[in-house]
């Protein structure tokens, strides 16, 4: 039996943001977890009479879900954890206290199931139906990515998902000493996903091969992630020049983008989170690989990183996605504004990143980016039936002229009413038909306070 959403405004977003058809009353017709017909709603109300449900989408926009290409679910065990900030002084102190120390080393596999289904909830009740995810915490090593994915799959998000091969030992400084014992551990955990979610298909989850960084890890780790990418046909996700590039310049005379290409590493199947740091003979290495970049501008800020060239990026002809990190709130809306807002603030120049570019980032070049361009990231028959239905909450019209402004300048997640993954309804009237939001939330913060515990926190 088909479902018909109707009577709504359509955004397609098909070929992409800008050229995309928009209809004013608009229908999309699902049947069998596709999207089967897009048209005026006259005209599908007839040929789909027999449909059920109908979806009446009357004053509300029927839109392709949301993409997020980098995060770290597991991090919101530690949102607004009461620790001495006055401690980091640097981006390092950063990622060695409150990356590691405070979190990754001390999280366990019930940790990451609980915060999981929190953040994957919030997620898809704000818009977002894809994530790309990257699991940390070596000592929740063996299960981290089975606990990573029966989240997931309960909540009913759809997601790559993979752990982050590093040799890093916990509690040793990276500068001292790395063991390649540790990415062994790493690759293990991947490659048993990989049994049970292959890279390839249709399956709503799928493995992505995930590598914490060209610096804590040797030639011999990157290319033997390259030699799993290739045979698995399960791609690479990565972080890329988040630290200051003379970090790697000192460590091996040349950048993190020229030590990746050097070890085979990079490669259109490659999603690189941050890229900040980067020289223009940088920006050419990436560019000539074809490597996504997953823009993650709001802990970029927070790390006091500086803010990625994505004006020059797109110049380029290079394919920029959006990230999180799950550092703040799970609401799209946010990182999608902040997007649009950061590169006009920093190079004092309004006409950087219109709405559409930011749209795009969100949407289509998400999908391409995950290897799913011909399956989500718009509106188009035969793809997969992710859409949302939006009541938004606007001062003035939200017409075909004005809709995509509407997303940079008022759009927030809480508009989001109805949400559809491979066509089943997830989200109705704002409430997840999958799990309890209640229990959801409880047990998430009572595992955050254990893990604030073990930080000695009196919780
Ligand atoms: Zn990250």
């Amino acid at each position: 039996m088909a479902m018909l959403i109707r009577n709504g405004l359509v955004v397609t977003f098909e070929p992409d943001a800008l050229r995309g058809r928009v209809i004013a009353d608009g229908a999309v017709a699902v049947e069998d977890g596709k999207i089967a017909a897009i048209g005026e709603s006259r005209e599908l109300s007839g040929r789909y009479a027999k449909a059920s449900p109908v979806i009446d989408a009357s004053g509300r926009i029927v839109m392709p879900g949301f993409i997020v290409t980098h995060t770290h679910m597991p991090y919101v065990l530690g949102h607004n954890i009461p620790v001495d900030f006055t401690q980091l002084k640097t981006f390092w102190d950063m990622l060695q206290k409150m990356g590691w120390e405070w979190l990754e080393d001390i999280t366990t596999a019930e940790g990451i199931y609980a915060a999981t289904r929190y953040a994957a909830a919030k997620m898809l009740k704000s818009g977002t139906t894809t994530v790309c995810e990257l699991v940390e915490g070596p000592n929740a090593l063996p299960g981290a990515l089975d606990a990573s994915a029966k989240a997931i799959d309960e909540v009913g998000i759809r997601a790559q998902l993979g752990f982050e091969v590093t040799e890093r030992i916990p509690g040793v400084s990276i500068l001292e000493r790395l063991d390649p014992a540790m990415a062994g551990k790493a690759f293990d955990e991947n490659l048993r996903l990989m049994e049970r979610y292959p890279a390839k298909g249709n399956a709503r989850i799928q493995a992505r091969l995930g590598v914490h960084t060209a610096f804590t890890n040797s030639f011999e780790t990157l290319r033997e992630a390259r030699r799993i990418a290739d045979e698995r046909g399960c791609g690479i996700q990565i972080h890329i020049a988040e630290i200051p590039r003379a970090f790697l310049v000192e460590k091996y005379g040349k950048s993190a983008p020229m030590v990746l290409e050097e070890q085979g590493v990079l490669g259109p199947d490659v999603v690189a989170a941050h890229c900040i740091d980067l020289t223009d003979e940088d920006l050419e290495i990436l560019r000539r690989n074809k490597v996504n970049v997953a823009h993650t501008p709001m802990t970029n800020s927070l790390g006091g990183n500086g803010v990625a060239r994505v004006p020059d990026m797109i110049a380029a002809g290079m394919n920029v996605t959006l990230g999180h990190d799950c550092f703040f709130t799970l609401d799209v809306s946010e990182y999608l504004r902040y997007a649009y807002l950061v590169h006009k603030a920093h190079r004092a120049n309004p006409g950087l990143i219109p709405p559409f570019q930011a749209l795009d980032m969100a949407l289509g070049n998400g999908a391409r980016a995950l290897g799913l361009g011909d399956r989500i990231g718009s509106l188009a028959v035969g793809k997969c039936a992710d859409i949302l239905v939006v009541r938004p909450d606007s001062p003035s019209p939200v017409v075909p002229s004005s809709v995509q402004s509407w997303y940079t300048m008022t759009f927030q997640g809480r508009s989001v009413e109805t949400v559809i993954v491979d066509g089943k309804v997830v989200v109705k009237d704002g409430r997840l038909t999958t799990v309890r939001e209640d229990e959801v939330e409880a047990a998430c913060v009572a595992e955050a306070k254990k893990l604030w515990r073990r930080n000695g926190i009196a919780v």
